[in-house]
């Protein structure tokens, strides 16, 4: 893998970076460099570019034109596998078949096989990575329940013990609080805050839940049509007058709008 000698105190890198599926341009041109130990989220309109952002840094998108720095490494194609194992990723809620065959602990354990290798057995090290990651997202009492016997707030807290499980560096989190209620969501981004102090890890948390952002986030990172359209302190870029401009929304709309996510 390509290395990059100097880090600089970031973790991420990226300059220029031009991102196209067949006919749509997903990034226009994204330059963004993240210190280590460094909270960002990120926030924008649907079909901004954020989730092809998360793709690019774990390595799963393919640049056509610009550059990307990773924990050290530039990525280049077919390189991405060795960065992904310290890249840890979690997201969507998934719907899950109840009759899914796995329980809790066991779906919590895949997390470990980037390490492992496909092939090989979990040993008691494992188990206990994959417990204690268990215990800090609060789902050890639930450890043998079939996985599709969660609520989806509980079902996100087990996609973050599998992200843990596997001991990343980055920690990239893509909308994990969509479709949750408002304490879920809240609980679950004082979670990820937590864990992000306690691991020393860098965290980047696309959301669309503005209300969550400033409890965690050192830099937000305002996204519009594929570009990086503002970045700063959540204080000062979550305002109804740069959210107006970035939703094209009047500014009383957007204060309508917050009321009534406030009640939700
Ligand atoms: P959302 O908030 O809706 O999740 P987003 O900001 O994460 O949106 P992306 O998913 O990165 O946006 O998409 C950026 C652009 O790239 C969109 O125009 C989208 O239609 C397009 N796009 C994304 N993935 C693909 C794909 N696999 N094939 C073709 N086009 C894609």
């Amino acid at each position: 893998m390509a290395s990059v000698n100097n880090l600089n105190g970031y973790s991420i890198d990226i300059d220029n970076a031009v991102v196209s599926y067949r006919e749509d341009i997903a990034l226009r041109g994204v330059s963004l460099k993240v210190k280590h130990g460094e909270f960002i989220g990120i926030v924008g309109p649907n079909g901004a570019g954020k989730t092809t952002l998360l793709t690019i840094i774990n390595g799963m998108g393919k640049l056509l034109h610009g550059r990307v720095v990773v924990l050290g490494h530039q990525l280049t194609p077919g390189n991405g596998h060795s960065l992904r194992k310290k890249v840890g990723y979690v997201p969507q809620a998934q719907s899950i078949d109840p009759r899914m065959p796995m329980n809790v602990r066991e779906v919590a354990m895949i997390g470990r096989y980037g390490r492992l290798g496909l092939f090989r057995k979990p040993a008691a090290h494992d188990w206990k990575i994959v417990d204690t990651a268990l215990e800090l997202v609060g789902m050890t009492h639930l450890a043998r329940r079939p996985i599709g016997h969660l609520s989806g707030g509980e079902q996100q807290r087990v996609a973050i013990a599998r992200c843990l499980a596997q001991e990343p560096e980055l920690f990239l989190l893509d909308e994990p609080t969509a479709s949750l209620d408002w304490r879920a969501k809240t609980d679950i981004m004082e979670l990820v805050k937590r864990i992000h102090d306690l691991r020393g890890l860098t965290t980047l948390f696309v959301t669309h839940d503005l209300s969550a952002l400033p409890i965690a986030c050192d830099r937000v990172v305002l996204m519009k049509d594929g570009l990086i359209w503002g970045e700063g302190s959540p204080g000062a870029l979550l305002t109804d007058e740069k959210l107006g401009q970035l939703y094209d929304l009047p500014v009383a709309e957007v204060e309508k709008r917050r009321r009534e996510a406030a009640l939700v």
